[in-house]
């Protein structure tokens, strides 16, 4: 694999690759890497002939300053694990290759900037839309691969691409899970013993809901598994929304493209989750 820390020596090898007429797949990261990445990776080989992970820790999307330090960071892991799947290239650029010093960005994406992550954590995708519009001009991909795990992301970048008229291709690929349910992130290595019991009630609510879904009951849903997330000892509840997949805002009977989504506090550590309940009927 071959690493590269500077925009300019990784542009003049994807020059050459792009010469040969080779299809450059993106996978953005923040490291610690673990299966759900794993597997966006093999779906990009799947999709192009060469794959470009990128690892970087952007500090603009991370309004807690305390949580941007505990991010977990893994790099020499991370590169055996590359190595392991055969990921061509690896970007992991220091933040001083990637922004200069008061550097300003504003994207206005509408109404979804300031719903559910975007309500809890403010700015957060403003610094998602800088770091990925950046990435996007220095890789030229033709396709890049977020996770549903992030759906909210999926659907901002998506956006973002719509209005800068961005040349890519993105692609969303299926949450990857624990055997017991709980939805594999960088996050879970800070989930105690205790925690880590406590934390399935978000991914057993959802499948819940799943299972129990009507859409003549959207509210008595939600409010439902408001309630069962809350009776769970060590989680407190951010937000569980039954919402329109394409726009975020609440369903209502309507609603083509339905998906739930949960954020809680599990301990001290901040866990997110969803699953979609009618695609697009
Ligand atoms: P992160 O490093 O957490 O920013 O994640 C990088 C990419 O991997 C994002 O597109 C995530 O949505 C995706 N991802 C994270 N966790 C999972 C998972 N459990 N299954 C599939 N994709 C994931």
């Amino acid at each position: 694999m071959k690493i590269f820390t500077t925009k300019k020596e990784l542009q003049q090898y994807l020059l050459q690759i792009k010469g040969l007429h080779k299809s450059i797949g993106l996978v953005p990261t923040l490291g610690a890497l673990h299966k759900g990445h794993i597997s966006l990776i093999e779906q990009a080989q799947k999709n192009n002939d060469v794959v470009v992970c990128s690892i970087f820790v952007n500090p603009t999307q991370f309004n807690d300053p305390k949580d941007l330090e505990k991010y977990p960071r893994t790099i020499e892991a991370d590169i055996a694990l590359l190595e392991q799947v055969n990921c061509d290239i690896l970007f992991n650029p220091p933040v001083s290759e990637i922004y200069d010093d008061n550097e300003q960005w504003h994207l206005e994406i509408g109404p979804m900037e300031q719903l559910l992550e975007g309500k809890s954590r403010p700015g957060h995708y403003q610094g998602v839309t800088q770091i990925v519009s950046k990435l996007f001009n220095i890789v030229n991909p033709d396709t890049a691969f977020f996770g549903q795990k992030d759906y909210q992301q999926f659907s901002v970048i998506s956006k973002m691409v719509e209005l800068l008229k961005m040349p890519v291709q993105l692609v969303m690929c299926p949450i990857k899970r624990e055997a017991d349910g709980l939805a594999m992130s960088s996050r879970n290595i800070h989930l105690t013993t205790a925690d880590r019991q406590h934390s399935l009630v978000l991914s057993k609510t959802l499948n819940w809901v799943k299972e129990n879904f009507n859409r003549s009951e959207i509210q008595q849903l939600k409010h439902k598994a408001e309630l069962m997330i809350s009776a769970e000892e060590g989680v407190e509840l951010d937000y569980f929304e039954i919402a329109d997949g394409e726009t975020l805002l609440p369903a209502n009977e309507d609603t083509k493209t339905i998906v739930a989504l949960v954020a809680a506090k599990v301990g001290k550590t901040r866990l997110i989750d969803n699953v979609l309940l009618i695609h697009g009927q």
